[in-house]
């Protein structure tokens, strides 16, 4: 994989609803790059940022989101033993908004591993999902799953994301990723706060995954990006998409509108508790403000 690619990604100064900094890289670093290795790019109203690459019908989708928690200010970024973090003007340690440039990076590394393939770069994930809520619905017609890369360090998944599950249990979707993700040791299925996959589910009813890009300490000043864990990523999803190919079939579709009605196979080895997810929905019911 390109660290120096890694290490521009994460000197770009880039936050909520200011993203245009990173914006402005990544078209430049798609044209550079050109069409035949990194297809066409276009962006929207909102700073979200969209590759498409290839000429078949349904292509596969990776994701990541643009935002970070961090004010825009310049940051040297230092590689040390194996991971790679922030120093500020002052020498002092700096959130580097790994969460979520290690997936951004991700998603450019498989671009030009595919000749089929799109990707979706959100903007102001971390206020909300504002990016992809607002993303243009056209774009998202042909699109055969999505793959987001925005959980912490390695092995973990979203088996929701804040409470939507994201795809259905014992489809045709998660039956054929079951064995590349076993094989690359995502077996660490979890409840996760809202990402930009969410919204997409809810939105479109299409199949999604979340999965590790080997940030640590997110949303902290002494964040840090473990270069093995990046590799793993990048390995687990050109796997991942070889498995699941250029397709859609019809039950990615069907299950989404109604999620929480899709329970569990025994077959699959979940490392999950349904009775949690009972007490956190009601939970949430509760934390719910009344409309
Ligand atoms: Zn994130």
């Amino acid at each position: 994989m390109r660290i120096e690619l890694l290490k521009q990604i994460l000197a770009v100064p880039t936050c909520s609803r200011q993203e245009g900094r990173m914006v402005e890289f990544l078209v430049q670093h798609v044209r550079q790059r050109g069409p035949a290795r990194c297809g066409e790019i276009t962006t929207d109203d909102w700073n979200n940022v969209f590759i498409r690459k290839g000429s078949i019908g349904i292509l596969p989708c990776v994701a990541a989101h643009i935002d970070t928690v961090h004010p825009l200010r310049p940051v040297e970024i230092v590689q040390h033993d194996g991971i790679l973090f922030g120093i500020d003007e002052l020498e002092q340690r700096t959130g580097i908004g790994a969460d979520d440039k290690a997936g951004v990076f991700i998603c450019l590394e498989l671009l030009e591993r595919f000749d089929n393939i799109s990707v979706a770069l959100f903007a102001s994930e971390e206020i909300g999902c504002v990016g992809a809520h607002h993303a243009p619905a056209a774009w998202f017609q042909n699109l055969g799953y999505v793959v987001e890369f925005d959980c912490p360090a390695r092995g973990l998944l979203s088996y929701t994301s804040g409470g939507v599950r994201l795809f259905q249990n014992d489809g045709d979707f998660i039956q054929r990723a079951m064995p590349a993700l076993n094989r690359h040791g995502l077996t660490n299925w979890q409840d996760h706060p809202f990402t930009d996959v969410m919204a997409l589910r809810e939105r479109f009813g299409i199949s999604c995954l979340n999965l590790s890009c080997g940030y640590r300490n997110w949303h902290r000043s002494d964040e840090y990006v473990v270069l093995d864990e990046v590799q793993a990523a990048l390995d687990s999803g050109k796997d991942l998409l070889r498995a699941l190919e250029c397709r859609r079939t019809p039950s990615m579709l069907t299950a989404a509108a109604t999620p929480r009605q899709c329970w569990m196979s025994p077959a699959f080895n979940w490392q999950y508790d349904d009775q949690s997810e009972s007490r956190q929905a009601r939970r949430r019911g509760r934390d719910r403000p009344a409309r």
